[in-house]
């Protein structure tokens, strides 16, 4: 395929700006792709049409031809879709118990995620139940006590002669004494969506307050990934979605279809059938992985380096002059989120590769908070104005006031904002100093 994608790129004149026949010359390739991974074709033909009308007038990056460029946009826009950051499942502040109802077709991966996800939350110290709400298959509920046993975890079972909504209402009393903070429904799946399942879903909601409904996908499901979502989030409600089975060779365009139609975020997908096969989700990976272009997207990512150079050159002149300013505070925080933020850049550091899942750890809560402040970094320098991110010496407490005002924050954030940028420009006039300030290289933070 990338062969075939190189040929077509070829043909393409290189020019300043993208044109109308440049990006459907290259979406027909896209569309093949996305099609090859399984994505639904109402899906990609959506997807394609927002993408070409953005596509076309867009400057060619430097390094690059139109077809690539295309692709450039196109993977931006799968991360976008996807929800550019990852998610946490939200849990009930303070001692409440959060119930979480697993949904999905029989075979999907719900006992074995049940499992995967105690384990999570076990090593966040909390303490989960597992209910075995399955009871049509008694190697159903065996499954479950067995995969709970792995995790250390306990399991909730009344056998099969109780109504699952029956066996959640006493799962949750037996919680409320058993001091468990986190109650996991596993339920039933049909082979097919179909009433009796929903319906039984729909009761144990009614009768349980369920906080969490998280619908797990089996990654090879392709095409009908699309209905099947649409019709446990019209029927049921979901919250958000697992996608398991990423393991296999298949692409997962599942992933995009299911995001697509029904908006809910991905939470975390799995690699395997042990029970530690669990990942967290990440957007950009899921991109490339169903795109399935990895040479051009490595080349774009050359591209965007060399660029990236030129902006440490004209920082490092800068330096030089001691001019740092917040544009180039604003340029450095970019540069940081463009690495994948804070999980990108942990993730690519040896040993704490979240693929692998060995190694340190750097907690999902500790990423999060850091993206977080991130953002509101951004916010606030963009809530300055043009002559006071050229000229950090005018700052004031009036100024402070108005700017924590413009980024909705706290004015101690901006206070913690400014210490920052003034302690790096510190770091900057030392490193000058020093005589590394030519060193050639991506400029860190
Ligand atoms: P349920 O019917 O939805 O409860 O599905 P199960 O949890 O029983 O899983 C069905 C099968 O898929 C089992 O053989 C699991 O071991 C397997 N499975 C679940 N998740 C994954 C995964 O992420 N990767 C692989 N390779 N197999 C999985
Ligand atoms: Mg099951």
């Amino acid at each position: 395929l990338t062969e075939k994608l190189q040929n077509v790129f070829k043909n393409l004149r290189s020019k300043g700006r993208l044109t109308e026949a440049d990006v459907k010359e290259a979406m027909k390739e896209i569309k093949r792709a996305l099609l090859a991974a399984d994505v639904n074709f109402k899906v990609v033909k959506d997807f394609i049409k927002n993408v070409q009308e953005r596509a076309v007038g867009q400057d060619v990056m430097n390094g690059l031809n139109p077809g690539q460029m295309v692709i450039k946009i196109v993977n931006e826009e799968l991360v976008k879709l996807m929800g550019s950051t990852t998610t946490e499942i939200q849990l009930q502040p303070g001692k409440a118990i959060t119930v979480i109802m697993m949904a999905g077709l029989q075979g999907a991966g719900k006992t074995t995620t049940t499992a995967k996800l105690a384990g999570k939350f076990k090593l966040k110290g909390k303490k989960p139940l597992l209910v075995a709400c399955d009871v049509y298959r008694p190697a159903a509920i065996k499954q479950l006590q067995i995969n709970g046993e792995k995790q250390g975890v306990e399991v909730f079972s009344m056998g099969e002669n109780h109504k699952p909504a029956n066996i959640a209402k006493a799962a949750l009393e037996h919680a409320k004494k058993n001091d468990n903070n986190i109650v996991i429904l596993d339920t039933a799946g049909r082979l097919h969506v179909d009433e009796d399942m929903m319906q039984e879903l729909q009761e144990i909601k009614e009768t349980v307050e369920v906080h969490q409904t998280i619908l797990v996908i089996d990654a090879m499901t392709g095409q009908d990934a699309v209905n099947v979502a649409a019709e446990f989030d019209q029927k049921v409600g979901i919250d958000g979605v697992i996608v398991t089975k990423l393991d296999g060779d298949t692409r997962g365009g599942a992933a995009l279809s299911v995001k697509a139609v029904t908006g809910k975020p991905i939470l975390y997908v799995g690699m395997g059938e042990k029970l530690s096969d669990l990942e967290q989700f990440y957007p950009s990976r899921m991109a490339s992985r169903i795109l399935g272009m990895g040479d051009v997207l490595s080349l774009i990512e050359k591209a965007e380096a060399e660029i990236d150079e030129d902006q440490a050159k004209q920082l490092t002149q800068k330096m030089k002059k001691n001019q740092f300013d917040y544009n180039d505070f604003l340029a450095s925080t970019q540069q940081m989120k463009k690495m994948g933020g804070m999980s990108g850049i942990l993730g690519m550091l040896p040993g704490m590769g979240a693929l692998g899942g060995k190694g340190l750890k750097i907690s999902d809560e500790q990423t999060s908070e850091a993206e977080k402040q991130m953002a509101r970094m951004e916010a606030m320098i963009y809530s300055m104005t043009p002559e006071e991110r050229e000229n950090p010496d005018l700052m004031n407490p009036s100024r402070k006031h108005r700017i924590a005002k413009g980024a909705g924050v706290d004015i101690s954030q901006v206070n913690r904002m400014v210490k920052q940028f003034n302690e790096m420009k510190k770091m900057m006039k030392s490193m000058n100093k020093m005589g590394r300030g030519g060193k050639k290289g991506k400029f860190r933070l």
